[in-house]
């Protein structure tokens, strides 16, 4: 299937689309181009106005955009309203703030007046994944769109929709034409587009594989990028750490999205002394979420985004039981039904060897592993090629420093699970990425921090 919404819960093709052809592409680019020369200059409490109304036209339909987001992949209805009200936060966010980012920052030197000036770079090509189609959007966007740049969304195949959808939101909020447009084309067709003299930079959210490809095609002209891909995220649970509680953040940690979140707890690295308990406690918990109907607001977990990433799980899982993983719930699909249902599964003593060792479980697999201290344990944590977030539990304020100082991450979360905030900037290390979103960190990646020196 090319371009297309498929509903995830039932297998039902809701729309097709067909791609757009190299003359349509050619248009977008030449109208990006010349929506940069105007939109550059336009003051930036013009650009925070339309910010702003973007904001309210998210916060208004965040009911159905969120139904259009659990159609085209799934997440549950709640969960989907929630992730558009956060981007009319983020919208917000750099509304509010974007004129002090950007501001010159003076610093003393031997010139009569020096300073830092921050520029647009022009067109930045996005690409995104499904997983949080409006989110995963947004947080670049808004930063980048008040810093002045324009945008051309090359969005997932399989939530167009959504791409269309963000597209119009931009343009009823009042941003010229051009300056954000959503190009369907299929991801062969990006590298032409990257390599366009008329675009600038790129940004990717997606799997390692996209991001290498992607990256060397930008290396090659020599183009700024920023990369956000997968992540196999410890959640280390120490002797002092309160259980009740970690185990609660637990469940939400691994199956908040269906379990596909970059930063969802992954690898769950439990003291020997307090593993079975918490262990079990976990167990109780994942056979006691409903299953089911992404649009019912009493389901926990809906289904999974595509038949392939359901197949993949599943054989991640098989590979990891071969060679003597034990099951402790689920283990399976959900065959007595149509659509990508995944039964939550735990899986415990995981011997060395496995996919668990290097590859991102996307989907609500927890893997359960025990650690005789806390050496073992952030050893044990940074024995993976990823490097997004880490969460950790301990009362014990020692033990909280060598984590925050030791996990090898781009973010870590003491007594609570990792998520993004507007505030805070987001981002990996290793073959998570490079590069940062939100926060001041987040606006500074697409802009030419320019350094002027005055005699
Ligand atoms: P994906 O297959 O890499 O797809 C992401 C985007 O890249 C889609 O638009 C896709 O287009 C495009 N794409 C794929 N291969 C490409 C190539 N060779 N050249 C150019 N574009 C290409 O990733 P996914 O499976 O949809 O998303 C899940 C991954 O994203 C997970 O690894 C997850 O951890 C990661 N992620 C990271 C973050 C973060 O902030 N670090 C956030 C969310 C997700 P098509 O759909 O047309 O193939």
């Amino acid at each position: 299937m090319g371009i297309a919404s498929i509903n995830p819960a039932t297998g039902e093709v809701i729309k097709t689309f067909t791609h757009l052809t190299d003359r349509e592409v050619e248009h977008k680019l030449a109208l990006a181009q010349k929506a940069f020369e105007q939109y550059k200059n336009i003051p930036i409490c013009q650009r925070a106005e339309w910010m702003k109304e973007a904001a309210q036209i998210l916060e208004s339909n965040s009911r159905q955009f969120g139904k259009l987001i659990t159609l085209e992949m799934g997440k549950t209805f709640v969960s989907a309203a929630g992730e558009v009200e956060k981007c009319a936060l983020n919208c917000r966010f750099y509304a509010e703030r974007a004129a002090e980012f950007l501001g010159d920052v003076p610093v003393a030197t031997d010139a009569g007046r020096s300073f830092i000036r921050f520029q647009p770079l022009g067109a930045v090509l996005a690409v995104m994944p499904w997983n949080f189609p409006f989110w995963q959007v947004f947080r670049f966007a808004a930063p980048a769109l008040m810093a002045g740049n324009v945008i051309l969304l090359k969005h997932a195949s399989n939530v167009p929709q959504s791409a269309l959808t963000i597209e119009e939101i931009f343009r009823d909020a009042g941003f010229p034409e051009g300056v954000f447009q959503t190009l369907l084309i299929t991801a062969e067709k990006v590298k032409d587009v990257l390599e366009d003299e008329r675009v600038k930079a790129a940004t990717l959210t997606g799997s390692e594989s996209a991001g290498a490809s992607l990256a060397s095609i930008a290396g090659s002209k020599i183009k700024k990028m920023v990369l956000e891909l997968g992540g196999s995220d410890p959640f280390i649970v120490l002797e002092s750490a309160d259980i009740a509680e970690a185990v609660s953040t637990a469940v939400t940690a691994r199956i908040m999205n269906n379990g596909q979140s970059c930063v969802a707890a992954k690898r769950f690295i439990v003291m020997e002394s307090i593993a079975d308990r918490f262990g079990q406690n976990l167990k109780d918990k994942f056979e006691a979420l409903t299953v089911g109907d992404p649009m019912n607001p009493d389901t926990d977990l809906g289904p999974l985004a595509t038949p392939d990433i359901l197949k993949t799980l599943d054989l991640q899982v098989q590979a990891c039981v071969q060679k003597g993983a034990k099951v402790l719930t689920g283990g399976q699909s959900m065959s007595d039904c149509p659509g990508n249902f995944y039964l939550p599964t735990i899986l415990t003593d995981i011997p060395p060897g496995t996919p668990a060792d290097h590859e991102e479980f996307f989907g609500p697999v927890a893997l359960l592993y025990r650690v005789k201290d806390i050496d073992e344990a952030i050893s044990f944590a940074n024995r993976t090629p990823f490097g997004l977030g880490a969460s950790a539990w301990t009362k014990d304020a020692v033990e909280i420093e060598r984590l925050v100082q030791e996990l090898e991450a781009g973010a870590v979360f003491i007594n609570g699970m990792v998520r993004s905030d507007p505030r805070l900037p987001f981002g990996g290390i290793k073959h998570s990425g490079y590069g940062r979103e939100l926060g001041i960190y987040g606006i500074h990646e697409f802009v030419n921090i320019k350094t002027v020196w005055v005699k």
